[in-house]
């Protein structure tokens, strides 16, 4: 039996699952990254998270995909200068081929989450995917014949394209982005009336039926409409698949959403689907990287 290390590595915790290449999770482990420990201990507990499930079954590894948060080279496999990550210019993909011997690959999360979508969730089968989360951020990855599109190195980075200009202020710098618009900050900036310090909060009150939280979560379906109109005119891939925590809140905003980008795009729309992989799309979409053709 062939498996692949599959290592989804966030700011908080760490996850690892060793994945059939089918994308049948059969072993995982998870370690906090205790990002605050510094360079050395988080890069120790990656390695731990691969050395847990690296024997748990019998067969070959065929190689370990790590996604990670950005930004980074993806053809040395070095980590540049993420945000919630004491791992400036890490040549992390080096540091795990040589403690392992084994072929390993890195890309950013969001790559990975559309890989991972098309290779083995709700866009499996197609050929052109826009995968896009939904989270502190927004993120995206653009799949172009079964392979990401990864531009200068920079692709994808759909989260900052404004849908207006006159919009709220943006630390990207372009102010009006969709993330500062439609990701969790953003999300509660609309709020009025109501006390709610998390999208999670938000969420629980729309499911209980309250209208304020109802109105925003509409609203931002409007939002994304813009930005994924704005995406099918520029790609007019065979679909779009939305994941990340917020995409859970599918119920309250997708009917807006819907509606404007059927009205803000001048043909038939492609399809828009909700994540199939769920809480495993970091572990499976780091093991599709190891796939790729
Ligand atoms: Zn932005």
């Amino acid at each position: 039996m062939q498996y692949i290390i599959g290592v989804d590595l966030g700011g908080t915790n760490t996850k690892a699952g060793l994945v059939t290449r089918e994308g049948k999770i059969v072993a995982r482990a998870e370690v906090p990254t205790e990002a605050h420990k510094g360079q050395k201990v988080v890069i120790k507990n990656i390695l731990d998270s691969i050395e847990k499930i690296k024997n748990s079954k019998k067969g070959k590894i065929i190689g370990i995909g790590i996604g990670s948060p950005g930004p980074l080279d993806f053809k040395s496999g070095k980590i540049l200068n993420p945000v919630n990550l004491p791992l400036k210019n890490t040549p992390l993909k080096n540091i795990v081929e040589k403690k392992f011997k084994i072929k390993t690959f890195l890309d950013n999360d969001a790559n990975c989450y559309a890989l991972g979508e098309a290779r083995f969730g709700a866009a499996k089968g197609y050929k052109n995917v826009l995968g896009m989360t939904l989270g502190t951020g927004i993120g995206g990855g653009i799949i172009i014949g079964g392979k990401p599109y990864r531009g200068r190195g920079n692709a994808a980075e759909i989260g900052h394209m404004t849908i207006d200009y006159k919009g709220p202020k943006s630390k990207c710098g372009n102010d009006g982005c969709i993330e500062a618009h439609a990701a969790a900050k953003g999300i509660l900036s609309w709020t009025r009336n109501i006390d709610v310090e998390s999208t999670l909060q938000l969420y629980t009150l729309a499911k209980k039926g309250n209208k304020e939280a109802k109105r925003v979560f509409s609203q931002i379906g409007d939002f994304l409409g813009i930005a994924i109109a704005n995406l099918v005119y520029a790609f007019d891939p065979d679909i779009i698949v939305l994941g990340g925590k917020i995409s859970n809140a599918w119920p309250f905003f997708s009917k807006s959403m819907n509606e404007t980008i059927r009205k803000r795009y001048f043909s038939k729309p492609c399809e828009i689907a909700r994540t199939a992989l769920g809480r495993d799309a970091g572990i499976l979409g780091a093991a599709a990287l190891v796939l790729e053709k």
